[in-house]
């Protein structure tokens, strides 16, 4: 590459930048709330009632009057008359007067006169009365009203990415829809007058469109819907008819076609049907071409046609747009520091992108490249749950030098000893 081919270029950053720009998230939606998981909430959650909502015990064992047991000492037990037994679920009918003692099981409500639960373990039961072995100070073993949330009290802030932990406790307070933001419905393009569909064995000269699968997967795994547009030959007037189409989804994506080829069309017929277009050389490898722009306002990403680089080029561009739109703000992947656990060498004037398992050795993180790095093998991207990210003015790294790695995926699935081919 010359240095005459870099002025041109842009940097990943400001290619990010101005996508991202004017990325907005989409509007709200009613689901169920086991539809809700991951997703990002709209609105606030206010408690419509106590949780408790009320004094209930947090043991089974016996209710007493907290002072009628001031006289246990160690060996010394005192009894206690029975007076009814209390399952979770029921209302005790009676009140505790002195010396009285009430059976009662975890989370059923505590009884009136009663102000401490004494544990099973720590009685010992008779015909109709109960020997109490410790002494309970008041509130001992209650879970009392409201100590969990308060009635009119912010449980979860709009914002919030919800958890099972959330969905729990929506389904405490009795809320079975909660507003979250709209998935975006991805429409997915591949151009290419060398793809055959995936149940087609492909004759000499032909390959299986396997990007529109890929960025299908991608998408899904960020929480958009893929629309599957199939194949788009090199022909100008299909790529307009077939951008006309994708107009009804949120976001639309193509892969091929936009590098300097004789058939590469896809960037000349953004321009023609669309606005606002992008045409860069992104300083990254892979995945040096990309366009963005527009069309009737839906945006429309131009990825490359190699299997990798659009996948990379999805991993830094598109994934933080989808993630924005559906109201989340932690939209990058995770980094972390590991150690290079190989020499490598590279151009300056692109930041890499090396696929690499990291995983944990002792206490490091170690980065492995996952063997051949071409921008059409795609074992690389099968193998690796992170990106080896080295920066442009980067040209080698030494075995045991410090990383920034771009994790993709969970590390501790991955060992040492995953093999690559
Ligand atoms: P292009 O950017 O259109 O020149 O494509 C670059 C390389 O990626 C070529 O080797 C194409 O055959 C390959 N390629 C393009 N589209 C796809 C696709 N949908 N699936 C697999 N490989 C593709
Ligand atoms: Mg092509």
């Amino acid at each position: 590459m010359s240095n005459g081919d870099n002025k041109k270029m842009i940097s990943v950053e400001e290619a990010l930048q101005t996508i991202l720009v004017g990325c907005r998230p989409l509007g709200l939606e009613k689901v169920d709330i086991l539809e809700a998981c991951g997703r990002v909430i709209g609105e606030d959650i206010i408690a419509p009632r106590d949780i408790p909502s009320a004094a209930n015990s947090a043991m089974d064992g016996y209710a007493v009057r907290s002072g009628d047991t001031k006289g246990v000492k160690a060996g010394k037990p005192l009894e206690f008359k029975v007076i009814e037994t209390v399952a979770a679920g029921s209302i005790p009918r009676k009140t505790l007067k002195e010396g009285q003692a009430a059976r009662i099981m975890t989370g059923a409500l505590i009884p009136k006169g009663a102000d401490a639960v004494v544990r099973r373990e720590d009685t010992e039961t008779r015909d109709k009365t109960v020997l109490i072995k410790v002494a309970a100070s008041k509130g001992l073993d209650i879970r009392f009203a409201g100590e969990d949330v308060q009635k009119e009290e912010r449980v979860i802030a709009a914002g919030s990415v919800l958890r099972p932990g959330h969905i729990g406790m929506l389904a405490a307070l009795g809320k079975a829809f909660v507003g979250v933001y709209q998935k975006p419905r991805v429409a997915i393009l591949s151009t290419g007058d060398e793809l055959v569909d995936i149940s087609t064995d492909p004759p000499p000269g032909k390959i299986v469109n396997s990007n529109s699968y890929s960025l299908a997967a991608q998408v899904l795994d960020c929480g958009g819907i893929p629309i599957m547009l199939g194949i788009g030959r090199d022909k100008k007037e299909e790529l307009v008819e077939k951008f006309q189409v994708a107009r009804r989804a949120d976001v639309i994506l193509s892969s091929g076609g936009v590098s300097v080829g004789d058939y590469d069309f896809v960037k000349d017929v953004m321009g023609d049907i669309g606005n606002a277009m992008h045409f860069w050389q992104v300083a990254m490898r892979p995945g040096k071409p990309l366009a963005f722009g527009s069309i009737d306002g839906v945006p429309l990403f131009g990825l490359p046609g190699n299997p990798v680089s659009a996948m990379v080029s999805f991993e830094q561009f598109v994934r933080p747009y989808l993630l924005k739109m559906q109201g989340h703000t932690r939209i990058f992947r995770q980094t972390l520091t590991a150690v290079n656990a190989q020499d490598i060498k590279k151009s300056t004037g692109v930041k890499n992108f090396i696929r690499a398992i990291v995983y944990v050795k002792g206490n490091v993180y170690i980065a492995k490249v996952t063997g051949e790095q071409g921008s059409g093998m795609l074992k690389s991207m099968v193998a690796a749950n992170a990106f080896i990210v080295l920066g442009e003015n980067v040209s080698f790294i030494k075995k045991g030098d410090d990383v920034v790695v771009q994790l993709l995926d969970e590390i501790f699935t991955r060992t040492e000893f995953t093999r690559f081919g």
